[in-house]
């Protein structure tokens, strides 16, 4: 079988880094992709939300498909035609004055450190090699060293120290555990408005309101880390939106680069990314002709607010049937769902342990052609395009039930 053979060869001459399920993928689109055996399956986890618009959606293509035909790279040596429509249109879309343009999430993480320490010491005036950000317990913001020296999870750190210092650890959720740790060398308050990776938590209302007036009263940047939070997955252009909030740096990744390539970008007003000059910041693909065409399509499809309805439409359809199937009784006489947490499009569903682990529950998923990812173990993630049809999304659900019934 060739699956096997293509997952032998995967599993002698590529790094144990990952440890994906037993499927090879070959071709997709919109919400659906298919195996190289030609079994079709429904894509429920969109890339951690790089695929927003779906696989291959025309408008992304057709972007891509003319600037590949008319220039590539240049390097940000030069200028190029598309740079400038393409950090216009982001920063409008942001509200901002300013973009800079990278490549991957951590990329961008790593970027708003750097400005957020400038910042500090130039505008702020905190003593040299001094300044502290404050970050969230359960955080994911990439896997760059810098990054996992402050993350919680021990798979993350484990084994790669010794980390960089500056980085203050708080409780996520709570505006008084802020409010302790910040001091006069506070440079940002850097949070995912939705902790994705940690399993889909929704911080309690009110939260980012209240990091919000912290920040502004103590003069510190409110970083939004929106790289998988952004960009239409919540019903809202950005999650921030949900509470009415600005930050003052937006982080954005994944679905910018329209299932395609990779397109990160940090937006912030002038006062923020203006400490960036010539020769102290950069990356050599960051910006270039096909990252901008891409992302100037995923922009326009954006600006529809068409995605960000359907993400709320969907996603009030898929809470529901959670919460109904959360009710469910198994036949060990309880329901197999423990929590339900989300916003939007996307759900993490905790599983009771007793009953199976994550890994088991998206193997069953798999096998009856709906791809979903674990993570910690007993929790299952949903983020299925959000061109996803609604017949398909209802199916997924069922999908899920049947599996939830058989443990
Ligand atoms: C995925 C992710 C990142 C890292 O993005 P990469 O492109 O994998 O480097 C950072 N922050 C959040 C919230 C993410 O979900």
């Amino acid at each position: 079988m060739i699956t096997e053979e293509l997952i032998r060869l995967t599993e002698r001459h590529s790094a144990h880094n990952y440890h994906p399920l037993p499927v090879v993928l070959a071709t997709g689109e919109g919400a659906w992709v298919t195996d190289v055996e030609g079994k079709r399956y429904l894509d429920c986890l969109a890339g951690y939300s790089s695929l927003n618009f779906g696989h291959r959606h025309p408008a992304i293509i057709a972007a891509a498909r003319d600037q590949l035909d008319r220039l590539t790279l240049t390097s940000r040596a030069f200028h190029h035609d598309r740079f400038a429509e393409f950090v216009t249109a982001l920063a409008g879309l942001c509200g901002k004055d300013m973009v800079l343009p990278m490549n991957t999430g951590a990329e961008a993480v790593e970027t708003a450190i750097k400005v957020a320490r400038k910042w500090g010491y130039e505008v702020k005036g905190v003593a040299k090699d001094q300044a502290n950000i404050i970050v969230m317990e359960n955080n994911f913001h990439g896997r760059t060293t810098t990054i996992v020296g402050f993350s919680s999870d021990p798979d993350a750190y484990g084994g790669f120290g010794p980390f960089t210092p500056g980085f203050r650890v708080v409780k996520y959720g709570s505006a008084d555990a802020i409010r302790e740790a910040i001091d006069e060398n506070t440079v940002a308050v850097l949070l995912e408005p939705i902790q994705g990776e940690a399993g889909v938590y929704v911080p309690p209302d009110g939260y980012l309101t209240a990091v919000r007036e912290i920040c502004s009263a103590n003069r510190v940047l409110f970083i939004a880390d929106e790289i998988q939070s952004g960009l239409g997955r919540t019903g809202r252009t950005f999650a921030c939106d949900h509470e009415g909030v600005v930050p003052d740096l937006y982080l954005l990744g994944k679905a910018l680069g329209g299932g395609v390539i990779p397109v990160s970008a940090v937006a912030a007003d002038a006062e923020v990314l203006g400490v960036l000059k010539p020769g102290q910041h950069g990356s050599t693909f960051g910006g270039n002709p096909v990252a901008c065409a891409v992302a100037i399509a995923v922009i326009g499809l954006l600006k529809t607010g068409e995605y960000q309805a359907r993400a709320r439409e969907l996603g009030a359809f898929l809470h529901e049937r959670l919460r109904e199937l959360a009710e469910t009784r198994t036949r060990h006489g309880r329901p197999a769902i423990t929590a339900v947490r989300g916003r939007g499009l996307w759900a993490g569903i905790d599983i009771d342990p007793e009953l199976g682990t994550g890994r088991r529950i998206c193997e069953a998923l798999m096998r009856r052609g709906v791809l979903a990812k674990d993570t910690h173990g007993s929790t299952i993630r949903l983020a299925p395009p959000l061109v996803v049809s609604k017949d398909d999304l209802a199916w997924a659900i069922e999908q899920l039930d049947h599996v939830l019934q058989e443990l």
